[in-house]
């Protein structure tokens, strides 16, 4: 459960520790979006306002260029790129032409943006991509005008702990390698998409902490992303620990002590997750996160570019297992070019699976690509579907791919009805991997997002647990794989029991291999099967938890 909230005057704020490790630096926000409207005031004299755009049009060039030299690779290049373009006259005198016609400064930086975005989206193709730093270079030009913090991830050139309400997925984008070596958020919980990206990165990280929104920008703070605690001011002492403080990664299969296999695989969510991913002894990949490779994308990615994508993941992981999910769009991961609409209940609408009711093009040229791919790799991979419900979507979803020559076909099991119903589906597809993360959000009826909702999240909440053993029995009946991909498989403790509950492979983010390797090492198949047991006797999530270190205690 989230350790209860104190007050900021008490120098200690504390949340939902979610990606474990310790940091101590500066802690920054995360820059507003900046809005504006042709009713702010319009400055007196439009000559000077347009030298003043001209000034803060080269003062954000230079920041951006300031980072490309602290970046490597594709970052330096986007940011060199993105400099270029703030500085091209044309946009310039766009923004001058606005301004002589009487708009307000900022709004005729504003105007000048779309204008050119305009422009690039009707030219299509690489240049439509274009549009999401062009209007990054509006926004940031309208905040150094305003004087206020620059919009969008921090990159002040020195480490910094990055405090927001919370994280969209494009935000998150911009953070490998960046400055920002903590995250604290308001909002979030366990599974919240800033949790998973921090723990993929590496990233200490305390979500669910409400109070950290008053925690004035620039105070030194001490963030240990285990204990969920965030010291304000921390004295000289208090030290930092590396956030890889995990064991060294075990090298070698997945397993129990008594040598049951068990495969652990990786998480990931674009090339360069699977190129880090394929250098440690992980056996393949359990989840691709295929729509976290076009978060930005206003237009459709073309299937040639996606099975180039794909096929570079594929050869990453050699002869290794790759599972690869079809875009899970909608709810919290909403995808621009794959536009769904206004909903009231966006988790409870059409997303994952869902969206090919209206959109059965993107679903297809996605399932071609991944043909094509596997072509091009010489190799076959698993292809599965997010966000099924019953046995006749899985159905439906499993003759289409198959009708692409894809051969193993299987679902995600993230919805209740599908939990309960996993013979049904098992029936046509050839493995089902659990998402605990979504099973949990919609068993409980917690949106996953809710900071405040954290203990009705917990993954060691006994009716979650239930459901993944229904599934883990439907699955042993089969005869066919059970993995978990959610949150709930890297930690250690709780991967033993979901063993036990009859998963035969886990996937997680990389760093958090070698943990659960060596725990599960610890547990014979047998001692599985008692947690498991002991965790679905416990009334509450708090009780289950303390029932398996119990057990583990009794062992050592
Ligand atoms: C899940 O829901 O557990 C899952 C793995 O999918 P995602 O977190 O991407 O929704
Ligand atoms: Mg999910």
């Amino acid at each position: 459960m989230a350790a209860p909230i104190t007050e900021v005057a008490a120098r200690v704020v504390a949340g939902r520790g979610v990606s474990p490790g310790v940091v101590r630096a500066p802690l920054v926000r995360l820059g507003p979006p900046v809005v504006t409207s042709p009713d702010d005031p319009v400055g007196v004299d439009p000559a000077a306002e347009a030298r003043r755009v001209r000034e803060a049009l080269t003062a954000v060039a230079a920041d951006l260029e300031r980072r490309a030299r602290h970046t490597e690779g594709v970052s330096a290049d986007v940011l060199t790129t993105t400099a270029a373009m703030a500085l091209d006259p044309a946009l310039a005198d766009a923004t001058e032409r606005h301004l002589a016609a009487g708009a307000p400064t900022g709004h005729a930086v504003t105007l000048a943006v779309e204008e050119f975005c305009g422009r690039l989206e009707a030219v299509g193709g690489y240049l439509a991509e274009r549009v999401a730093d062009l209007r990054d270079i509006g926004a940031r030009t309208v905040a150094q005008l305003a004087g206020l913090a620059m919009p969008g991830i921090p990159a002040p050139g020195y480490p910094v702990v990055m405090a927001a309400r919370d994280l969209s997925p494009a935000d998150t984008a911009s953070l490998p390698g960046g400055d920002v070596v903590g995250l604290l958020t308001e909002e979030g919980g366990p599974t919240s998409h800033t949790a998973i990206l921090a723990r993929a990165l590496g990233i200490p990280a305390v979500v669910g902490c409400p109070a950290s929104a008053q925690i004035p920008e620039g105070t030194l703070v001490l963030l240990d992303g285990t204990t969920g605690t965030v010291q304000l001011d921390p004295p000289a002492g208090a030290a930092a620990v590396p956030a890889t403080s995990a064991p060294e990664a075990a090298a070698g299969p997945g397993h129990t002590a008594d040598g049951t296999p068990v495969a652990l695989l990786s998480n990931i969510g674009t090339v360069a997750d699977a190129e880090l991913a394929a250098m440690t002894p992980t056996e393949g990949v359990g989840l691709f996160r295929t729509e976290f490779l076009f978060p930005k994308r206003a237009d459709r990615p073309t299937e040639a570019e996606q099975a180039a994508t794909y096929a570079a993941v594929l050869r990453a992981f050699g002869e290794r297992r790759v599972v690869v999910r079809t875009l899970d769009a909608g709810s919290d991961k909403p995808l621009p070019f794959l536009p769904l609409g206004p909903e009231e209940n966006p988790a409870l609408g059409v997303r994952g699976l869902r969206t090919a009711r209206a959109h059965p093009e993107v679903l297809d040229d996605q399932l071609r690509a991944l043909a094509a791919a596997a072509e091009a790799a010489g190799r076959e991979l698993d292809v599965m579907a997010p966000m099924v419900s019953t046995a006749e979507e899985a159905a439906r979803f499993a003759d289409r791919a198959r009708g692409f020559g894809l051969t193993r076909v299987g679902v995600m099991i993230e919805v209740p009805a599908a939990a309960l119903r996993a013979r049904e589906l098992l029936d046509v597809v050839d493995f089902v991997s659990i998402g605990t993360n979504d099973l949990g959000q919609y068993v409980m009826a917690a949106d996953r997002q809710s900071g405040a909702l954290g203990d009705l999240l917990d993954p060691w909440q006994p009716a979650l647990l239930d459901l993944v053993a229904a599934v883990g029995e439907a699955g042993r009946a089969a005869g066919k794989p059970v993995g978990v991909c959610g949150e709930a498989a890297a930690d250690p403790l709780l991967a033993a029991v979901l063993v036990g509950l009859g998963a035969t492979s886990l996937s997680t983010a990389a760093r958090a291999r070698p943990a659960v390797h060596a725990e599960l090492a610890r547990f014979t198949r047998l001692d599985c099967l008692r947690l498991a047991e002991r965790v679905r006797s416990a009334r509450g999530a708090g009780a289950a938890h303390a029932a398996a270190r119990a057990l583990r205690d009794e062992r050592a």
